[in-house]
């Protein structure tokens, strides 16, 4: 039997080539980006890089300077955002106040013409599959943000949209229950095949969810990839900066594949650039040993306990501040000042040639 709210079937889609500008604001600047039937994709970057945008393209309230839009290969640029068989969720809910949470789900069916009983009976369905059985009499003033965003999502199922849009849809709610319809949201997201494209500024929300990160920058594309290749093999400097904590230490290529680095020779990960030999080498946290040393060739400049790992920042003459994640336990005598050794990790190492200083996000872009 099919599942309460099945989608007819995910569909493909594809941004070609789009751009938009508002004035001389450049949001999307030639994006390319092609999402597969049923996977769940996240649009990630700084404030500005373009993700909305991006988004109500697809749902068609904004409309590109260049560029198309495809669903299942059919160009859909100019069709109207109500005939686009999509469903969308908001960051603020957008339920309509004055109707109960029934009557909000049932909205697009009444639209639609589909005759009471059965669009009560459907309603009744979705909000049981968003875990609201009891909630149909409610109006939106007597539930919780979480509460009102599930309706809200049983509501952009409820005409089985080839695509569902979602547009930072935990932002505005408390981190417990973010947490816990980020896992609902993926669950029925997974079964009922649909095919999602997810807003989020929230790195940590975007690796856990998605199937594929999409990296925007200045309204292009900087990297589209699965979390754990985004996280190991990000392919700029700018993803290196903007996934996680990165060291960016200088370095200098060496031939045969490896490149010397604070002291040590390390092999590089894939692509060895052939036209530069100053390089960034990209090393995170956790690849990164300190040892309290008397004779060590840093300093601690600060340590801070995270619980499981102690962050330390260690002053290298040379090459700079390093970022290490030390094992708390091992992390007792690395207090400020305290002189260590650094060792990095005998493994292959990420280089990319020296940034400019526009590759750079900016520490509140990053946070
Ligand atoms: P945020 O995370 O802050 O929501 P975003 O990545 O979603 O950012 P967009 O909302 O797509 O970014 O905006 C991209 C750029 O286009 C921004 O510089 C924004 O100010 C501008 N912009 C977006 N919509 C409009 C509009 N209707 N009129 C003028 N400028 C706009």
């Amino acid at each position: 039997a099919r599942p309460a709210a099945a989608a007819a079937s995910g569909a493909r889609v594809e941004f070609r080539g789009l751009r938009r500008a508002f004035g001389a604001t450049v949001a999307l600047d030639g994006l390319d980006l092609s999402v597969e039937p049923g996977e769940l994709m996240a649009l990630l970057g700084p404030s500005g890089c373009g993700k909305t945008t991006a988004l109500r393209v697809l749902a068609g309230f904004e409309h590109p300077d260049a560029g198309e839009v495809l669903l299942d290969g059919e160009d859909i640029t100019g069709v109207p955002a109500n005939r686009r068989d999509a469903g969308m969720v908001f960051q603020s809910y957008s339920l309509f106040p004055n109707l109960s949470a029934r009557d909000n789900v049932a909205f697009g069916m009444r639209v639609r013409r589909v005759p009471a009983a059965r669009r009560n009976a459907r309603a009744a369905e979705l909000l049981d599959l968003v875990g609201l059985p009891d909630h149909g009499d409610r109006f939106p003033h007597q539930m919780s943000g979480g509460q009102q965003q599930r309706v809200a999502l049983a509501r952009a199922l409820a005409l089985e949209p080839r695509v569902l849009l979602l547009d930072e849809p935990l932002s505005a709610l408390d981190a417990k229950v973010r947490l816990s319809l980020r896992e609902e949201i993926r669950r029925l997201q997974l079964s009922l095949g649909v095919t999602a494209v997810f807003v989020t500024h929230d790195q940590e929300e975007a690796l856990s969810m998605a199937d594929r990160v999409a990296v925007l920058n200045a309204g292009r594309l900087e990297q589209c990839a699965a979390p754990a290749e985004l996280y190991e093999r990000p392919a700029t400097a700018f993803v290196a900066s903007f996934i996680g904590t990165m060291n960016r230490l200088p370095g200098l290529l060496t031939g045969g594949g490896t490149v010397a680095v604070a002291g040590q020779r390390l092999p590089v990960d894939g692509d060895v650039p052939t036209a530069v030999r100053d390089v960034e080498v990209l090393i995170r946290p956790e690849n990164v040993a300190v040892a309290a040393e008397p004779d060590g060739e840093a300093v601690v400049a600060s340590a801070s306990f995270l619980g499981a790992v102690t962050r330390v920042h260690a002053e290298l003459a040379g090459v700079g501040t390093i970022t290490a994640d030390v094992p708390s336990r091992d992390a007792v005598d690395l207090a400020p000042g305290a002189r260590v050794r650094i060792g990095l990790a005998e493994r292959p190492v990420r280089v990319v040639p020296s940034a400019s200083p526009a590759e750079t996000p900016t520490e509140a872009a990053a946070a």
